[in-house]
């Protein structure tokens, strides 16, 4: 009896965070970032001079009711269950590091003679996180790409072969978790340095707010960056900010585009890498890892193959190992 109520809590749980994001101001699918994102596609549509109706170019059955979209949208739910049992307990770990770090400073150097004022604590503060947070997102799916025991994972968030909104939360558990602890990482030790240069003028809690960066990125069309609208800024600005479409050119599955514009916010990193590809340089573009993409076009194989072909190319070494 407990399993089963447990079972409908856990169920009901799943739900409702599923629900939640589209009401919470901090994620990127939230009503008002949705409504700013269809203003935006109506510019983009106004500019193209397409012959369809603006309803028939936002929605097209072809891609909101793809076999790929269908796994964005098992895989959104499916990740609320991971977030709830594997996530969500491991939170407060953050605020830990955030004491330690604190605690650290304090001891290593003792109190600072001149403390932060609150105003200059969260503007520095809201600045650094952003760029941390930004760089570490650049290094970590810089990984994704290049190692080929993480591409495995991060493979799936590519498979898609037509980008809507739900996209984004296309990942595979794995990533999901990789993800969220360099957050967890970079909150702590940013905030607890923070909290140091403030003498805890400010509660922690305080620095949960909405980042007024993130608003401003999600503001400004982020739910773009997975959709077919190619709204591309104008050419200066793609060296600083990563436009929607760079975003498209980093899901396209041509060879020449493959490991390019890994940025999350910021291109900066991408151009000081070499790894920049401007919306002018790119016209048409194919979503997807070619043939590859029909081995993740359902959320059971989306979650299972990775793992497959992971523990296969190790028992493939460890035979070719036993052989030479
Ligand atoms: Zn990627
Ligand atoms: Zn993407």
């Amino acid at each position: 009896m407990n399993i089963l109520f447990d079972t409908y809590k856990l169920f009901d749980e799943t739900l409702s965070l599923t629900l939640s994001y589209f009401l919470n101001p901090e994620k990127r699918i939230h009503v008002l970032y949705l409504f700013t994102s269809v203003v935006l596609s109506y510019y983009v549509f106004r500019r193209n001079n397409l012959k369809s109706s603006f309803l028939q170019y936002l929605f097209p059955r072809k891609i909101w009711l793809s076999k790929s979209a269908y796994v964005d949208y098992w895989m959104f739910c499916f990740n609320s269950l991971i977030k709830i049992v594997f996530i969500g307990p491991y939170i407060i770990i953050g605020f830990y590091i955030a004491f330690y770090t604190n605690e650290y400073f304090l001891v290593s150097f003792g109190f600072p003679q001149d403390s932060m004022g609150i105003m200059q604590t969260l503007i520095l503060y809201t600045i650094s996180l952003t760029v941390f947070n930004d760089l570490f997102s650049y290094l970590i799916h810089l990984a994704m790409h290049k190692i080929p025991f993480l591409w495995e994972f991060h493979k799936i968030h590519h498979s898609a072969t037509s980008l809507n909104p739900l996209t984004q939360y296309r990942v595979h558990p794995i990533e999901l978790i990789i993800n969220n602890i360099r957050s967890i990482l970079v909150f702590g030790l940013v905030t607890g340095f923070f909290d140091y240069l403030s003498a805890h003028q400010i509660d922690k809690m305080l620095f949960l707010g909405v980042n007024v960066f993130n608003f401003i990125f999600l503001f400004l069309g982020a739910n773009l960056r997975h959709s077919h609208v190619k709204l591309k800024y104008p050419g200066f600005l793609e060296y600083i900010l990563i436009s929607p479409f760079q975003h498209q050119i980093h899901h396209s599955s041509d060879p020449k585009h493959f490991n390019k514009n890994i940025g999350s916010k910021f291109a900066i990193w991408d151009y000081l890498l070499g790894t920049l590809v401007l919306s002018k340089s790119v016209n048409k573009i194919r979503f997807g890892i070619g043939k590859e993409s029909s081995n993740y076009d359902s959320l059971f194989k989306s979650l299972l193959n990775p793992v497959r072909n992971i523990i296969r190319s190790i028992s493939m070494r460890l035979s070719l190992g036993n052989k030479s």
